[in-house]
């Protein structure tokens, strides 16, 4: 289904997360070393911790708010002004990400929020072309698109 503009969108960078279908399903992939039973994001090309392979590991789309801060001075890569950056606590794998947070919800966010992966167009690429991020949105959100 490519019916949305933003489909056609490259991501920031590859192999980090799905689409799904129309903005909806969109998850989180990283890395798992079954040798340790340790998750990873991003993936890493070896473990760290053995050095072995990493299989490819789809690290779902809900987890947490752990903390969160709203950057106001001029951002790099066109993301928005403001926009909200924050470590969420991933549901399942329990890993601490890094992520980009919903810059229409800025209001609204709370340690401990419930947050759901959403994928959409967002800043530019590398090469300053505009490009699909993930960010976590408030997770009724989510359910409403
Ligand atoms: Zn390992």
């Amino acid at each position: 289904m490519h019916s949305e503009g933003t489909a056609q969108l490259p991501p920031v960078a590859p192999g980090i997360f799905t689409t799904g279908q129309e903005g909806e399903g969109s998850s989180l992939l990283g890395g798992a070393c079954p040798a340790c039973d340790r998750d990873f994001f991003p993936r890493p090309s070896r473990c760290p911790l053995c050095l072995g392979a990493i299989d490819e590991k789809n690290l779902g789309s809900t987890g947490k708010l752990y903390t969160f801060t709203v950057v106001r001075v001029k951002p790099s890569w066109g993301l928005p002004c403001p926009y909200g950056v924050g470590y969420v606590d991933l549901d399942g794998s329990g890993l601490r990400v890094l992520g980009l947070l919903d810059p229409e919800s800025l209001d609204r966010l709370e340690i401990g929020l419930p947050l759901r992966l959403a994928v959409g167009e967002m800043g530019v690429d590398l090469r300053g072309n505009p490009c699909l991020r993930p960010f976590f949105q408030p997770a009724e959100e989510g359910a409403h698109e």
